[in-house]
């Protein structure tokens, strides 16, 4: 008799235990902001007249909708959040090239042998328009693109690569290194299979600190394209600053936010899936940090993230605008 009442105050407790564990997963998590080095050296002002004209699109391959309290931690609240797989497309005077790739047409070719439950969860989205259709829609062979950037080695980061066979792969070396020890052989090579034989290029951000972040490498050397280290996410997860003179500076987040308030708060996503998606939590979250100093500091710039719809429509709609206002 003794022994069941110690099992059920046993399960009762453990019971307790868990749905407090629960609850807490969707509360606010404390970010040691404070402790942020505010000048962290001096970066370049350039001179924007200077600068290449550049052409920057959203290529929106698929989405997902989830409530807002799994994109963002403690938000308290359903509101549906459209979180996109896009490409983007970028036009500068010496190469036209992607940062990461979207959705390729034969995506769901690569995924039918995945687990359901990869498949439902976070390999569920709907294919909207595959990279290949947006390239062919304006015109865009494969032999016109000269490389690809990719943020990091994610399989919907590279889901793309199928419909641009051949083009090379630009990718970091920490993030190529770290994929080596175990990202490329995990769900069946998944990752490598949709890498196919495209040339692989590695790259390293040796170059200065740049905007407080910790290196960076000038792309063209002209200061219009320069890639920073966002890392946490994945090991590489590298972030690409355009600078360019007819219209504002664009910062693209790879992963390391999948929309604004993640930055802005910050939170992180909901722990289900941020410790699912996240390589090292702590480098992360002060990525997250890092991110949000910044976009204090520089509110006439977007930080968007590869993930984040709301943003990247609203970015289409203004640069539609700019482009047509300064023809
Ligand atoms: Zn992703």
């Amino acid at each position: 008799m003794k022994l069941k009442n110690l099992a059920i105050g046993g399960g009762i407790t453990l019971g307790a235990v868990g749905l407090g564990l629960a609850v807490k997963s969707f509360l606010p998590q404390r970010f040691a902001t404070a402790s942020w080095v505010k000048e962290r050296g001096r970066w370049p002002r350039f001179n924007i007249a200077a600068l290449p004209e550049i052409e920057v699109s959203f290529l929106r391959c698929g989405s997902i909708t989830i409530p807002e309290l799994i994109a963002v931690r403690g938000a308290f609240s359903l509101a549906p959040r459209v979180i996109s797989h896009s490409a983007v497309l970028i036009r500068h005077p010496q190469a036209l090239f992607l940062y990461d790739t979207g959705l390729s047409s034969e995506i769901h070719t690569y995924l039918v042998d995945q687990p359901l439950f990869f498949r439902k969860t976070l390999a569920n989205f709907q294919l909207e328009q595959s990279l290949g259709s947006h390239l062919t829609e304006r015109r865009i062979g494969r032999s016109d693109l000269d490389f690809a950037v990719l943020s990091h080695l994610h399989w919907d980061h590279v889901s793309g690569i199928p419909d641009i066979s051949g083009v090379p792969l630009h990718i970091n070396r920490v993030e190529y290194e770290a994929a080596k020890l175990g990202l490329f052989d995990e769900r069946h090579g998944l990752v490598r299979r949709l890498m196919g034989d495209n040339p692989v290029e590695l790259f390293d951000c040796a170059g200065p600190t740049y905007e407080g972040f910790r290196s960076s490498l000038d792309l063209f050397g002209d200061g219009s394209v320069v890639l920073v280290p966002l890392p946490g996410h994945t090991a590489g997860n590298t972030g690409m600053f355009i600078n360019r003179s007819n219209g504002p500076r664009v910062f693209l987040l790879g992963d390391a936010a999948w929309v604004s308030e993640n930055y802005m708060r910050p939170a992180t996503l909901h722990p289900f899936i941020w410790s699912r998606v996240t390589s090292d939590d702590a480098t992360a979250r002060q990525t997250l940090i890092d991110l949000h100093y910044y976009a204090l500091q520089h509110p006439e710039v977007p930080l968007i993230g590869m993930h984040d719809a709301a943003l990247q429509e609203q970015y289409m709609r203004s640069e539609k605008f700019t482009q047509a206002m300064t023809r």
